[in-house]
């Protein structure tokens, strides 16, 4: 993998002739075409094609080999930030987008009651569980595809896109069809069949951090997203396993700092699961602020005690209200926003 940095006056026509050759040799090509120059990234196996090769052909200024194991996902390959909309907000530029809502959709009247509190606290997107990957089987698996209508009824009222996790290849065109944004989870993150599938759909991912994984493997995941052609990925640190038992997991929050320095990708930080308690989720999220996350995923649960699901670590939407406005004043402090 290298990426072939075009002179600013190149021609088309050289341009072109850089991209015939590599996909002679077999190699996708990806092209980035910027303000400045162009960059035309070659992507397979090094041994085929030449770099010097390359770098006499005309127009180029220089070929830089990518070493990094990502490669598509790496700073390397694109400098500038990652950015996109997600409903009428933008992740990943100077803004903050702030996701919340239950763990599960449980019935109706929940979901669209708490994507109502979210909503007038500040949040931006709604997550819900439809289909839920449990450690117990007897445990509560969510609603499936009914969870999904009313996921896209709480839409409808309140305008905000839709977080929802899908859980295997087979069902990722259903969840599209209610989703905006699919969630890959933690006990998922490696299920590579689930990453070719939602890079294929082309929708935007939000890719949860496997609870033992390390971050080069997180990234890794990310690639394989990528290399579907689908940009719109995002990094979500949820908390890793650790010795500590006061709480479920351990917020990796030198996690962020990492992948915002390796990635050019949006990073997201999820306080609830990071931390296990309500208790700790404010000061986990503020933190995240601080140190640079481009979005939140917060559990809300107007009445956490019958949740079906994490209840301990969700927020009642008074408590979410709260800490929008603490993290609207630190997004403010480091050059960021959280905007109505
Ligand atoms: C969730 O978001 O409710 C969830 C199951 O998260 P994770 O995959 O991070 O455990
Ligand atoms: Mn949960």
């Amino acid at each position: 993998m290298m990426i072939v940095i075009m002179r600013a006056e190149a021609t088309m026509r050289e341009k072109s002739a850089i991209i015939a050759r590599a996909e002679d040799c077999g190699y996708k090509v990806h092209l980035s075409e910027g303000k400045e120059r162009t960059i035309i990234g070659i992507i397979g196996d090094d041994r085929v094609i030449n770099r010097e090769q390359i770098e006499r052909m005309p127009g180029v200024e220089r070929v830089v080999p990518i070493l990094k194991p990502f490669k598509l996902a790496s700073r390397e390959f694109k400098a500038e930030d990652t950015v996109f909309p997600l409903g009428d907000h933008t992740i990943g530029g100077s803004e903050i987008v702030v996701m919340a809502g239950p763990c599960s959709v449980e019935s109706r009247a929940q979901i669209i009651e708490t994507a109502i509190a979210c909503k007038e606290a500040g949040a931006h997107v709604l997550r819900g569980g439809a289909f839920k990957p449990r450690t117990s089987p007897y445990a509560f698996q969510g609603m499936g595809e009914e969870g999904l209508k009313y996921l896209a009824e709480a839409r409808e009222i309140t305008g905000m896109p839709i977080v929802t996790e899908v859980m295997e290849p087979a069902l990722v065109p259903l969840v599209c069809e209610y989703a905006d944004i699919l969630q890959i989870g933690a006990r998922n993150m490696q299920n590579y069949a689930l990453l070719h599938a939602v890079g294929e759909s082309q929708y935007p991912v939000l890719l949860k951090r496997g609870m033992s994984s390390l971050i080069e493997e997180w990234l890794m995941c990310a690639e394989y997203i990528l290399s579907h052609g689908n940009t719109r990925v995002m990094l979500c640190e949820r908390g890793i396993r650790t010795f500590e038992t006061y709480t479920r997991n351990t917020f990796d929050i030198n996690a962020i700092a990492v992948a915002k320095q390796l990635s050019h990708l949006p990073v997201v930080a999820d306080p609830s699961h990071a931390t296990g308690k309500w208790e700790y989720v404010a000061s986990a999220a503020k933190a995240a602020v601080a140190a640079g996350a481009d979005g939140m995923i917060i559990e809300v649960h107007p009445r956490p005690e019958e949740a079906m699901s994490d209840g301990g670590q969700s927020l009642k939407p008074e408590k979410f209200a709260r800490l929008v406005r603490e993290m609207k004043s630190i997004a403010q402090a480091v050059g960021r926003d959280i905007n109505p």
